[in-house]
């Protein structure tokens, strides 16, 4: 076991812990990045499988995510918009299929007003609320207290619109069946992305990818900080600590420091073991920030295909297996690629079949949207963070139904010396590689007493 000696020990060499330990490097402070993984990055992953360049975790920047785009442009990296010339598929949940432009999903007069009025509310509620202390709201505890799909069924009768204003939080961003979180929790969601307008807006919210991935963000900010600062495969097991300090162990190293940043997701603070114990009011708060589960798909054919027949490639439907298809073809590469994305029960359903199975299903749903020749790709891949021991799951973890108004007050709060810096407690960016940035950058710039 060798021991070091720094200012500051951050753990999880994400963009959250990089972007910490950068921000301190910038100040001289002497930092260490333990790192569980063999690679950095966390949830952003960019590999190749079978040739095929694939971005298996967090990808897509939307305009108002400044902190990292400021960030990209700093280190000198660039980035290119989503291809989205053409028609767009909606599928009903009678399985009619349906060419539309334009924004607003081809639902039929009195549904689509009534989506219009439901985004309405949910755009007031998002700008009178807010992303930062959304807990602090009047009627925080009553929106916390029932689930988004009842909340939106008191709003309105028309089911249809429920369910497709629900795909846009429930499928398409927590991960989770809209009946397990909150309205607050989809408010914050819609908060944290400018407007719920901004969320539905999928012009605006997959904007733009980073050339050669969005892992390189976090590659390029380990090689400037180099290798003895960040260390791989050095899970961390144990933190003691007291007013004064931290020691944090792994199976090989303990660092001492003088404050620690566990960035890490949510989830996975209580795989550490803390000496003394947490408070009991973190004890029990960080039992109910539990992942979501999407399974992303890759599928990588000889051409765009779809672009010929007029479609973009992008594709919804509520109710079907894969609720959302988007051309993923990366930068400069003649071939296509399509991301789709299976969300929580559905993602159970598919994991529980044979590979050959599983792959038919997907393939037939992506061909519902953009007709045969999606069955034949050349590569073919499924993101599985579920499995990743050290994410457990996708994309981020949220509270269970009236946690938010109950412990997000205290979710940022420092144990002593120990700080938490995760994607999943930031405001704007909530969720997203922006939020991880700004939020390491602030833990950091909070220890440098920059910030209260
Ligand atoms: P993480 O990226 O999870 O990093 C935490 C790090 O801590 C990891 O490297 C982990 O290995 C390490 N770690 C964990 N435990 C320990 C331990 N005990 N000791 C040492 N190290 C440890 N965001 C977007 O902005 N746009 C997108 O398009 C998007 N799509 C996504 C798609 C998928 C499939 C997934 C999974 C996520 C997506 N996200 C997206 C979310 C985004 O990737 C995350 O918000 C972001 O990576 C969070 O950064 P972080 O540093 O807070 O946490």
């Amino acid at each position: 076991m060798s021991a070091e000696t720094r200012d500051v020990v951050i753990i999880g060499a994400g963009p959250s812990g990089l972007s910490a330990a950068r921000r301190l490097r910038k100040a001289g402070r002497s930092v260490i990045v333990l790192e569980a993984r063999d690679r950095v990055g966390g949830r952003t992953w960019t590999e190749h499988i079978d040739g095929q360049m694939f971005e298996l975790g967090g990808q897509w920047i939307s305009p108002d995510q400044t902190a990292l785009l400021a960030l990209v442009d700093e280190l000198g990296k660039e980035t290119y918009p989503r291809y989205r010339d053409g028609d767009s598929v909606y599928i009903a949940p009678d399985g009619t299929r349906t060419v539309y432009s334009g924004e607003m999903f081809p639902v039929g007069e009195s549904t689509q007003s009534e989506m219009e009025r439901l985004i309405g509310i949910l755009d007031e509620l998002a700008a009178r609320i807010g992303p930062k202390a959304p807990w602090d709201a009047e009627d925080a505890a009553e929106l916390d207290s029932i689930s988004f799909h009842h909340w939106l069924r008191q709003q309105s009768e028309d089911e249809l619109a429920c369910e497709n204003i629900g795909l846009f939080v429930a499928g398409g961003m927590l991960t989770k069946p809209a009946t397990t979180f909150s309205a607050l929790q989809a408010i914050l969601m819609a908060a944290s992305a400018g407007s719920f307008t901004n969320l539905v807006d999928d012009h605006f919210i997959l904007d733009r990818r980073v050339v050669g991935g969005m892992q390189s963000v976090s590659v390029q900010m380990a090689e400037e900080l180099g290798e003895d600062i960040v260390r791989l495969q050095q899970p961390v097991r144990r933190i003691e600590w007291s007013e004064t300090g931290v020691s944090v162990s792994t199976d090989e190293l303990t660092v001492s420091a003088g404050q620690a940043i566990v960035a890490v997701p949510p989830n996975l603070y209580s795989r550490i073991s803390y000496d003394p114990p947490l408070p009991r009011l973190q004890q029990i708060f960080h039992q109910h920030q539990a992942m979501g589960l999407v399974i992303k798909v890759h599928a990588t054919y000889d051409t765009p295909f779809w672009r010929e027949d007029g479609l973009c490639g992008t594709g919804f439907g509520a109710s079907r297996l894969v609720q959302e298809v988007y051309d993923n073809t990366n930068h400069g590469e003649e071939q296509g690629t399509l991301v789709g994305f299976i969300s929580d029960v559905n993602a159970d359903a598919m994991w529980a079949l044979d590979e050959e199975s599983r792959r038919t299903k997907i393939l037939e749903v992506l061909a519902e949207f953009l007709g045969p020749k999606a069955l034949e790709p050349r590569v073919f891949y499924l993101s599985d963070f579920g499995a990743e021991e050290w994410t457990r799951g996708a994309y981020a973890t949220s509270y269970d139904l009236g946690g938010l108004h109950r412990w997000g007050p205290f979710q940022n709060d420092p144990v002593g010396p120990i700080h938490f810096a995760s994607s999943d407690i930031a405001a704007e960016g909530y969720q997203h590689v922006d939020g991880a940035v700004r939020i390491g950058t602030a833990t950091a710039e909070r220890i440098l007493g920059e910030k209260s």
